[in-house]
């Protein structure tokens, strides 16, 4: 194999094809599914784990659980919310989901595209953000793509305390995603990675960053209440600590945004 299969393309065909079964209320077998895919039914596993997720993380009705096995007539195990007492009832969920209001969320990869490589481009060329952003039309996957750049940008640790749990990191918007410009919804230089818990604090305003990239709790007299010692830790103990910034210096932060931010919380 000289190239490695796109499945997110193959999502998008799938995605068309599911729906349209859906309009027409009715179901298709893996192997059918491979035909009309024109590939071997052995990675339609992945193909549909992938729909499968975005169904799930979006709130969607699981369309994969129109795909039955062949030989015992039911959905696959793993993809579905099937109840064997309640057969029908997520089958009519699936139906009678109008599918025509949402865009294929895979439309970015129609043309060979994947997450991996606009996930590259970010971090290569962070000023064809807005591109990338008006490629990809579901925030889900936005979300991913700006995860992605930001974990290998901050080598997989929290920019404030180094926590390195890759499920517990978490991309933050410096100038949050609903008050800034297509540019930056994408910026890398509008990110930051950060744990759970700093994501949350640094949001709400807990914690903001200074122009040197120092660190800035609001409550250092614990006027607010007092701390617990894992409070603090997280929190006194990190004031004016520098943040762990990325090597390359495309990738740092900007310090308009980091200010913007902190006069969001400081000034009202
Ligand atoms: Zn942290």
């Amino acid at each position: 194999m000289t190239e490695k299969p796109n499945h997110e393309q193959r999502a998008y065909s799938a995605w068309k094809i599911l729906t349209e079964v859906s309009f027409q209320r009715g179901t298709i077998t893996y192997g059918d599914l491979a035909k009309l895919l024109n590939i071997h039914p052995r990675p339609i596993r992945i193909i549909l784990g992938i729909i499968y997720d975005h169904c799930v993380n979006n709130n969607l009705p699981p369309l994969t659980i129109l795909v039955l096995n062949k030989l015992t007539g039911l959905p696959g195990s793993g993809f579905t919310d099937y109840d064997p007492l309640n057969p029908q009832k997520v089958f009519d969920f699936v139906y009678d989901f109008n599918w025509r209001i949402i865009e294929n969320p895979f439309e970015y990869a129609r043309t060979g595209t994947n997450q991996n490589e606009l996930a590259s481009r970010l971090l290569n060329f962070p000023d064809q953000s807005a591109d990338v952003f008006a490629q990809v039309k579901v925030r889900g996957i936005q979300q991913r793509i700006f995860r992605q750049a930001l974990l290998k940008a901050y080598k997989y640790s929290c920019a404030m305390c180094g926590f390195s749990f890759p499920e517990a990191l978490e991309a933050c918007h410096i100038i949050p995603y609903s008050e800034c410009g297509p540019a930056q919804k994408l910026d890398i230089k509008n990110g930051l990675l950060l744990c759970s818990t700093h994501h949350k604090l640094f949001d709400k305003g807990y914690i903001t960053v200074n122009n040197n990239y120092s660190i800035d709790y609001f409550d250092m007299k614990e006027e607010e209440g007092k701390h617990t010692e894992y409070d603090r830790l997280m929190t006194i103990n990190l004031h004016s600590k520098k943040l762990n910034l990325p090597k390359d210096i495309n990738h740092l932060p900007d310090a308009a945004n980091l200010e913007i931010h902190r006069k969001l919380w400081i000034e009202g």
